[in-house]
């Protein structure tokens, strides 16, 4: 089990930004003082490569994003942000690359970032690349589930349609991005862990179980928990370890990528929970 991250990820973008780095700052600090900071590497600084990014992405999209400027009104694409961009790509390919169990804990997060458009704070889709990825090297069987409170369009739109790949996207009904695609769980606003656990076992634990992946990919937004200002959902830190342990069981291999988490303190004990459930598994 490792933890990855690097200090290029935050340099990108601003504090007063929703996605800020201080979300990941409050991250790194609360397991740099816990019993698990022997798990995190900071030192890895391995880029995607444009071949990488083609996986996904269309290279006219590409190219936009590397000669940096405005993405949208609300991310700028500074060269730090280009670089911090690449390197959230770059250490999940690497994790697949050692065959490791991990969590990636990097920005810019990736689940809304579709093929040829950044949205939604998300410039590349660092999951699907990575699923795309493990096809190419030789994995058959890959389970991809973003619990992340909204709507993973861009994962969605990357993967669909191919078989080696099962999706599951469990998010919050009406909230951002609007519309849901043929992988969307759809909760309605105000479930709590209850509701988050029977989906578990009711509908993902025997899916994936039928499926019988060979390595899991998770988007692990932190933005269902009850204190998240941009969901409306319940979950609790104790439901999110209840979440990660249920995933962790079904895994031969697992790989978790930070999306969102919009409220610092309890982004940072979310993630926190998670490191230690998986620990109590697959040290
Ligand atoms: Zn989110």
């Amino acid at each position: 089990m490792k933890l990855l991250s690097h200090p290029i990820l935050l340099e990108h973008g601003l504090e007063s930004h929703p996605e800020s780095p201080k979300r990941l700052q409050a991250v790194l600090e609360a397991i740099e003082k816990s019993p698990y900071h022997n798990l995190l590497d900071l030192s890895i600084s391995r880029r995607a490569t444009i071949d990488e990014l083609e996986l996904v992405h269309t290279k006219d999209y590409i190219d936009r994003v590397l000669s940096g400027g405005h993405l949208d009104s609300e991310m700028e694409i500074t060269a730090e942000t280009v670089e911090a961009a690449l390197v959230a790509v770059g250490l999940g390919l690497e994790l697949l690359e050692q065959k490791r169990d991990g969590f990636l804990l990097v920005r810019p997060p990736g689940h809304h970032a579709e093929p040829s458009m950044g949205m939604g704070y998300c410039l590349f889709n660092n999951i699907a690349i990575a699923a795309k990825k493990a096809i190419q090297i030789g994995y058959e069987r890959i389970c991809v589930i973003d619990f992340d409170v909204h709507f993973a369009n861009g994962t969605q739109k990357a993967l669909e349609g191919d078989s080696r790949i099962l999706l599951m996207d469990i998010h919050q009904e009406n909230l951002y991005p609007q519309g849901f695609g043929a992988a969307s769980i759809v909760l309605p606003a105000e479930s709590g862990d209850r509701e988050y656990l029977e989906l578990f076992e009711a509908v993902i634990k025997p899916k994936v179980r039928r499926f019988c992946p060979e390595l899991v990919l998770v988007s692990a937004g932190f933005d269902a928990h009850e204190s998240d200002p941009h969901g409306n959902m319940h979950l609790t830190t104790e439901g999110f370890g209840k979440l990660a342990k249920g995933l962790s069981e079904l895994a031969p291999q697992l790989i978790l990528f930070l999306e969102g988490g919009y409220n610092d303190y309890f982004l940072a004990r979310n993630v926190l929970e998670t490191v230690r459930q998986l620990c109590l598994l697959r040290l």
